[in-house]
């Protein structure tokens, strides 16, 4: 305990949270100046179906371009954005990049994107939504909203009525990492997803583990019985993607495939999608 320890030690750990405090400080500094000049981009990420190969959407994953650092990713700056209330502008912004992206790509292409708890409890976020399907003219069954569980956890009414008021406009509602959370299978009655999302820890031991084989093939079983739409995220193997065919997943999204990528990139791709098929057969020349 600090308190017991020698002076040196004390002033020492005491110095040690200093600096780490003043990273985070200038983080959140950089953050809110990257905000303010619109820095942020989504990059996108495929999701295919394991059918047809084809791809059936994409993600996106917001990157943030530093001056000095270079690229960084959502995981170093998503939970200070949380923190500091950030997180509700930068989420806007997203939200009508990819629209307006995804407007332009060929119509069979929705684009998912992710949504803070946060961005719930303003109260604004339905008219977010609208405005940026208006303003990019997307149309709404084209836009996918992933929520994780700890959005559900409060069982807020407010958060329900807004799941459905979104739902009602034609958009999906995703549930995100699926079987992380402490009960994700009591969320799944509290509101009728159209995808479930199964997270990539359970997808990473699919070829050698059998207990993660009996998991996925349950969550799998367990989709097809409520009827939405099955998505493996993190598929990284050859023997991953054999066995999440196999037992009859929907879709799959991971570095197998592709990594997400800037949207000039993502609209070739697309555009070439008629001559080039995803999956096992072709995931060689598929990949960045
Ligand atoms: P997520 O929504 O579960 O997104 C999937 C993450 O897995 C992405 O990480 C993606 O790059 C990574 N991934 C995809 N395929 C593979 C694979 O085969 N192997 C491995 N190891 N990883 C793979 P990323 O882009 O770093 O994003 C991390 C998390 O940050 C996302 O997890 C999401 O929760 C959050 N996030 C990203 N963009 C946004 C955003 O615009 N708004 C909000 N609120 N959260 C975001
Ligand atoms: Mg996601
Ligand atoms: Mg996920
Ligand atoms: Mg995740």
């Amino acid at each position: 305990r600090a308190k017991n320890d020698t002076r040196g030690t004390f002033s020492f750990f005491e110095t040690g949270m200093d600096a780490q405090a003043q990273a985070r400080r200038k983080i959140e500094n950089d953050l809110r100046a990257a905000i303010q000049d619109d820095q942020l981009r989504p990059y996108y990420q495929p999701l295919i179906d394991l059918k047809t190969g084809r791809i059936t959407g994409c993600e996106a994953l917001v990157r943030w371009p530093h001056p000095e650092r270079g690229m960084i990713s959502p995981g170093d700056f998503i939970p200070v954005a949380e923190d500091t209330g950030l997180i509700n502008v930068l989420g806007t912004q997203i939200l009508r990049r990819a629209c307006n992206d995804a407007a332009r790509w060929p119509d069979e292409v929705r684009v998912a994107v992710n949504l803070s708890p946060l961005q719930f409890r303003v109260g604004n976020l339905l008219s977010v939504v609208m405005d940026a399907l208006k303003s990019s003219g997307l149309p709404p069954r084209r836009l996918e909203l992933e929520i994780t569980e700890t959005l559900l956890l409060e069982k807020s009414n407010q958060v329900l009525a807004t799941l459905h008021a979104l739902r009602a406009l034609g958009v999906r509602i995703s549930m995100d990492d699926f079987g992380t959370g402490y009960s994700s299978l009591s969320y799944l009655r509290s509101f009728p997803f159209d995808k479930i999302k199964i997270d990539q820890s359970f997808v990473r031991d699919l070829g050698a583990n059998r207990d993660a084989q009996a998991i996925v093939s349950s969550i799998i079983n367990l989709g097809m019985g409520l009827g939405v739409t099955i998505t493996a995220e993190g598929v990284e193997t050859e023997a991953e993607l054999a066995c999440l065919r196999s037992e009859g997943c929907h879709e799959g999204q991971g570095f197998l495939f592709s990594r997400a990528r800037p949207n000039d990139e993502i609209a070739e791709l697309l555009r070439a999608q008629a001559n080039v098929t995803l999956g096992s057969e072709a995931s060689a020349q598929a990949q960045v």
